[in-house]
């Protein structure tokens, strides 16, 4: 059984390390973890620069928005993690990036080729298409994207990913940012694109889901 120290530690954990990463911008992002309640959840403040996030600039929240603990605001975009966990309810974690690479990719539509292992396992992300951030209706539409895969593009915005645990939607996110660089590559080079065979397609897709 997880605790809410715990919960608390990953979050600060993986949002210092994607500010490294550069997946988070100086205050956009923001990164949650849900309480062992199974109530309220863990996030990241509003505005805050994500460089150097400490526990005691944590909020806890629940459904409705209402704090329970911590001295912040939560971030603006607390609607769209309760929509992710309400997706998928044996999900902790959950974060929204900024991830450059990825981003664009999102912006100009484009889907993940199957140039590689993590491209197939990745192309079912879903494209979630401009929807005013902070607003419920985002989040709706994010909790039926979350219904479909466990990340999705916000298209002129960002990435949203969700994992059983905070780590896994964590290397998902990276994941996505490092896949869509060899794709970034690719293009520049210029060449043609050598895709995987179809079967080999197949065959890794039906993994998928254990990655
Ligand atoms: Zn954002």
């Amino acid at each position: 059984m997880r605790t809410d120290k715990e919960a608390k530690e990953i979050v600060v954990q993986v949002t210092n390390e994607m500010f490294s990463l550069g997946l988070l911008t100086a205050t956009g992002g923001n990164v949650s973890s849900t309480s062992p309640d199974g109530e309220t959840l863990w996030i990241t403040p509003s505005r805050l620069y994500k460089g150097n996030v400490k526990e005691e600039d944590l909020v806890r929240i629940r459904r409705d928005g209402s704090k329970v603990e911590g001295e912040r605001d939560p971030s603006v975009e607390w609607q769209m993690h309760f929509g992710c966990y309400t997706a998928r309810p044996d999900m902790t974690g959950a974060l929204h990036t900024h991830a450059p690479i990825a981003t664009a990719m999102g912006i100009v539509g484009l889907p993940f080729p199957p140039i590689n292992t993590d491209a197939v396992f990745l192309r079912d992300t879903v494209l979630v298409p401009w929807i005013m951030p902070g607003s419920k209706e985002l989040a709706d539409a994010v909790e039926e994207a979350m219904r479909k895969s466990r990340g999705c593009f916000l298209q002129n915005h960002g990435l949203m990913t969700v994992g059983k645990t905070l780590r896994d939607a964590a290397s998902r996110a990276m994941n996505l940012e490092e896949t869509a660089k060899v794709v970034l590559y690719c293009k520049q080079f210029g060449g043609e694109m050598t895709l995987l065979p179809d079967e080999w397609v197949d065959r890794l897709a039906s993994i998928a889901e254990f990655i």
